[in-house]
């Protein structure tokens, strides 16, 4: 390995801080990340400018690992990628890992999943949205990867407006409330990506 990208690495863990550079080009995944991250000596930060890698893996562990490969290519340091979709037990999972492209904006996607969803009864509305994490170094090797889940039903109307994407017509039950209606702070601690970024923290904490 050359001399120089060893030094890289370490610069990045001065004073035992450690800069994260997140693949995404989502602002709202940004706060939600820095939301659920407590320990001040993990900074994360966006990639700066366009960032639209080919998403073409077969599953969302595969896209992430394309993005943090891709973001390490770009930046040179520790580069974390999101992949995260919503599947429908009604639709075999669809929309699933086409998500992002399954209408052109957030409010043509929750009228056509409220569309598609129209006749199905409660029972048969169960969801989950997941989220697969992968953490590459400097040189774009998998260094760890984690995935989280929350689960719940697609509710008939579009309710509330925290969160993005689908959160409106994500409805969880044990608060009878979408994920949309919940405070950030609430979305925050059971979310698909709270689930995967709390052990991703705790594996960046005692390894890096
Ligand atoms: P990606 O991980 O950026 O490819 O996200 C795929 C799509 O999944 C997004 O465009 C949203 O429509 C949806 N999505 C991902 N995470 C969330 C979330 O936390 N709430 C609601 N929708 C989400």
């Amino acid at each position: 390995m050359p001399f120089w990208i060893l030094i890289k690495d370490k610069e990045d863990l001065v004073n035992n801080m450690i800069k994260i550079i997140l693949a995404t080009s989502n602002p709202h995944k940004l706060e939600e990340i820095n939301a659920i991250n407590k320990n001040p000596n993990i900074i994360f930060d966006v990639i700066k400018g366009d960032f639209n890698p080919v998403e073409n893996g077969s599953t969302f562990k595969e896209n992430a690992a394309i993005k943090a490969v891709e973001a390490s290519k770009i930046t040179k340091t520790y580069c974390l990628a999101d992949d995260s979709g919503l599947c429908v037990d009604a639709l075999e999972g669809r929309p699933g890992l086409y998500s992002a492209r399954y209408a052109p904006t957030q409010k043509e996607k929750i009228e056509k999943l409220l569309n598609e969803m129209k006749d199905v009864p409660y029972d048969w509305r169960g969801a989950h949205f997941i989220c697969s994490m992968v953490l590459v170094d400097a040189q774009g090797k998998t260094l760890h990867s984690e995935t989280g889940k929350v689960f719940g039903y697609i509710d008939d109307c579009a309710k509330g407006s925290n969160g993005f994407g689908f959160d409106p017509v994500f409805f969880i039950p044990e608060y009878n409330k979408t994920m949309a209606e919940l405070p950030e702070e609430e979305k925050n601690k059971i979310s698909h990506r709270a689930n995967a970024l709390i052990p991703m923290l705790k594996w960046i904490e005692e390894n890096l």
